[in-house]
């Protein structure tokens, strides 16, 4: 059992009983048991979290906006380090909660900790610039933080989200306010404690858990914020922007993708397989940019088909302790729902091509699928066109760029894409031509590319998480001209 302090939000470096009293309880996806309780908060919770990091920042004059950018540095790097010094503890909390395998998690904690020190080496490069004017003027741009960002984290990668969100948004100087999703955010509240320990001031960091529809919408409608930022779905980022809305509040959105890899006849197969494997599978097919869809050129989409197969039946899922392939599904809807696609494409009488297999040390009560692999998928089915957010990957061919590109380009989103060729200039070309935010070209996902902007085009969202450009997100640029003749 986690200590009962967690059954209370992190607001102002103090751990704070909800307003309205109650609880949700944690299931431990890999065998459907309660294992803890977090607090449900409401917007009585958001106002309280919004206050304390307004008082913080306090438009550049409350403890946290005084730091100045070498200050913020140094506590991120410390914040890092504390992240780093505590993984394996993370790891685990996040293992439990989310079911995925141990190695991910410790993957996870690791891309967590790279966050906070990607972004405390960033603090004290954002600047602004000096502008060429008329004579007799000097035009110069401020970089300043937007005060108080809102962030609503989903459960696929807590560590992760939480990292590229608030690690930018508190390095630019702004005061947060997170709202993480209702089926894992237990490593976020250890955070919490780890980031006070560090140094935080109070207010900098507030924390409230809950479900969206309470404490979520309270966050994104409340007018003390200044910038909400959301991974999520498409619908329901479509509730967060509507309400930031009314607030005229600036939105980033990361609304997950149906993203194609495609793999010509000159590939280097023997690279490309493992790799189109590892991007349906990890995390269970529960990631946003997951390589759902792979389009094979035409002479060699059997032999494609005929290697993954062979790969997908050696995959075992398993409950995230034993650190199989693949874990559960986050939870018993989301089981229902992938299982959903898998079976009524069966049902469709589509070609299934190979299909893992559970292992038997996976409790019944676990929220289980095995990877499946369906061949020769139309373009119009709907595990071609909708995100399954699950161990499930569609095979197509094409018979040349063109129609490589048309089907690529033929969902409603556009979050990243993979490109399997030698020839180089057909490397650059649909790299322009792919919607897409990422074009990997002979690799998937780059490892992860903290340093690389990362967001979609289409339904998949706009704004950029992780980078740079993230950094300059959080900011608003103040233009200031001074007329000196
Ligand atoms: P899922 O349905 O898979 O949980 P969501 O996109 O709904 O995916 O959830 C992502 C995050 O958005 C979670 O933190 C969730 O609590 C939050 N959320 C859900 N509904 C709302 C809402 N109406 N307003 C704000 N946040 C919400």
């Amino acid at each position: 059992m986690i200590p009962a302090t967690q059954t209370a939000h992190f607001i102002a470096n103090r751990w704070v009983a909800p307003a309205g009293g109650g609880t949700i309880p944690v299931v431990d996806p890999s065998d459907g048991a309660v294992f803890a309780y977090v607090a449900r908060g409401n917007a009585a919770d958001i106002d309280a979290a919004v206050g304390a990091a307004r008082a913080a920042h306090d438009g550049g004059d409350g403890p946290w906006g005084r730091f100045s950018a070498l200050e913020r540095g140094r506590l991120m790097m410390r914040m890092a380090q504390a992240i780093a010094d505590n993984a394996e503890e993370l790891a685990r909390l996040e293992c439990r909660d989310t079911g995925k395998p141990m190695k991910q998690a410790r993957a996870d904690a690791a891309a967590f900790a790279r966050y906070f020190e990607y972004y405390a080496g960033a603090c004290d490069k954002l600047h602004g610039d000096t502008l060429p004017y008329q004579r007799g003027y000097t035009v110069l741009t401020l970089r300043e933080a937007h005060g108080v960002t809102g962030h609503i984290i989903p459960w696929n990668y807590p560590m992760q989200i939480f990292g590229r969100s608030v690690g930018a948004a508190l390095a630019a100087g702004n005061a947060c306010v997170v709202k993480p999703a209702e089926d894992a955010c237990l490593s976020l509240l250890r955070f919490a404690e780890l980031a006070a320990a560090a140094g935080l001031p109070a207010g900098a960091l507030n924390i409230v858990t809950g479900f969206g529809h309470e404490a979520g919408a309270a966050l994104s409608a409340h007018p003390g914020i200044d910038h909400i930022s959301f991974t999520g779905s498409p619908a329901t980022g479509s509730l967060v922007a509507q309400a930031a809305a009314v607030n005229h509040r600036p939105v980033t959105l990361e609304l997950g993708g149906k993203s194609p890899q495609l793999v010509f006849a000159d590939a280097d197969l023997d690279a490309a397989v493992p790799v189109l494997v590892a991007a349906i599978v990890q995390n269970a097919g529960q990631t946003c940019s997951a390589g759902s869809r792979v389009l094979v050129e035409q002479s060699i989409h059997d032999e494609v088909v005929q290697r993954l197969a062979a790969a997908f039946a050696a995959l075992r899922v398993g409950p995230g302790e034993a650190d199989l392939d693949c874990g559960p599904i986050i939870n018993a809807r989301q089981r229902a729902r992938v299982q959903g696609f898998i079976d009524q494409a069966r049902g469709d009488g589509l070609e299934v091509a190979a299909a893992g297999t559970l292992a038997a040390s996976a409790p019944s009560s676990g929220f289980y699928v095995v990877p499946t692999l369906f061949a020769h998928v139309p373009a119009a089915h709907r595990i071609t066109q909708e995100e399954v957010f699950g161990p499930v990957l569609a095979t197509a061919s094409f018979r040349d760029d063109a129609e490589a590109v048309r089907l690529a380009n033929g969902t409603p989103y556009g979050l990243v894409a993979g490109v399997w060729t030698r020839d180089g200039a057909r490397q650059l070309r649909l790299a322009r031509k792919l919607q897409a935010g990422q074009v990997f070209v002979n690799n998937y996902g780059a490892g992860g590319g903290v340093e690389l902007p990362f967001g979609g085009v289409k339904h998949s969202g706009h704004g950029r998480e992780k980078g740079f450009e993230a950094l300059l997100g959080f900011t608003c640029v103040k233009t200031i001209a001074l007329r000196h003749d």
